[in-house]
């Protein structure tokens, strides 16, 4: 018997419909949620992530706007386009596509987003209300990986949680969120010696990486949860994750679980967008 399937298309499913019924009922109120995206320069990878955004939030009754610019796009341009999105009634969240032409600041572009609109939750406002354990808007994607552990129906408090990453926008969130659910903690890195002693103690193990079959059957423990955030490509040009997921899955057993790539987080990430809109939106209200 091998471990339980976490299917994110599902759980999206799930979230999205109740997304659409509370964007319906801010919409009779007054106002759809809405949000406003914005991508500088021609790269094509960010043309599909945005597109599928925007369609995500129209299919669901959000407000969107897509604003499209020049890889030439001057830095106080945008500067003043976020100040108008910033004051627009009608805009609740403000994305800004990653990465950015070289000669525009990142930080201090994302820094401009007001914080109550900053939907990725990428500033270090947003960092720092996560750290704190503020209410905010938290990063889509290791917000997803909080509701598909929490789909599960086990107990986050007191489990041993294992991160492989640490990057700002996964890694620290991902383990910030898991202690604030009282989860016990380990973040490891490219410098952590014997990554396999930690995982195999994992109940909760979280690979984010970017390197495939770099977690295998070996690493893990019998029932533990496995989120799998990686993105990559296997041989045949195929989109896989982290995990080595058939002999993963079967490590684990019947009482693991475990998300497939794809099917697993990639879907929870664009609905846990929708979410902080309309999180956003309905703050705003
Ligand atoms: P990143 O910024 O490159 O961070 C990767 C992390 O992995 C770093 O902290 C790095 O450690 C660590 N690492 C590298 N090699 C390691 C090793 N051998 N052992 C242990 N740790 C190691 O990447 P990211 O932005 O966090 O993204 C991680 C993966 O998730 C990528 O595949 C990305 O495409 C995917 N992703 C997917 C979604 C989605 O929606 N599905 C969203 C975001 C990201 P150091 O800090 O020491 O360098």
């Amino acid at each position: 018997m091998t471990a339980q399937l976490i299917d994110g298309v599902a759980l999206s499913k799930t979230i999205r419909a109740d997304v659409g019924r509370r964007a319906v009922a801010l919409a009779a109120r007054g106002r759809p949620p809405g949000l406003a995206v914005i991508l500088v320069g021609d790269d094509p990878a960010s043309a599909v992530y945005v597109r599928n955004k925007v369609k995500a939030c129209r299919e669901h009754g959000l407000y969107s706007v897509l604003e499209q610019y020049d890889a030439t796009l001057a830095q106080a341009t945008l500067l003043e386009r976020i100040a108008a999105l910033n004051a627009d009634p009608a805009i609740h969240g403000v994305l800004l596509q990653m990465p950015l032409p070289r000669h525009i600041d990142a930080q201090k572009v994302i820094a401009s987003i007001a914080t109550h609109k900053d939907v990725d939750g990428f500033s270090v406002l947003s960092a720092g209300e996560l750290m704190t354990g503020l209410p905010g808007l938290r990063p889509a994607t290791p917000f997803g990986c909080m509701k598909m552990i929490e789909s599960t129906g086990q107990a986050i408090r007191g489990k041993h949680s294992v991160v492989i990453g640490r990057s700002n926008t996964v890694g620290k969130p991902m383990a910030l969120l898991l202690l604030q659910a009282n989860a016990t903690v380990t973040v490891c890195h490219s410098a952590t010696p014997d990554l396999a002693a930690h995982t195999r103690q994992a109940d909760i193990l979280v690979a984010a990486v970017g390197r495939r079959n770099m977690l295998t059957a070996d690493m893990v423990k019998p029932g533990a949860i496995v989120i799998d955030v990686g993105m990559n490509r296997n041989d045949a040009g195929k989109l896989c994750g982290d995990v080595d997921f058939e002999a993963v899955r079967e490590a684990l057993g019947p009482a693991g679980f475990i998300t497939p790539v794809p099917g697993g987080v990639g879907p929870m990430t664009i609905t846990m967008l929708l979410v902080n809109t309309l999180q956003a939106a309905e703050a705003q209200a």
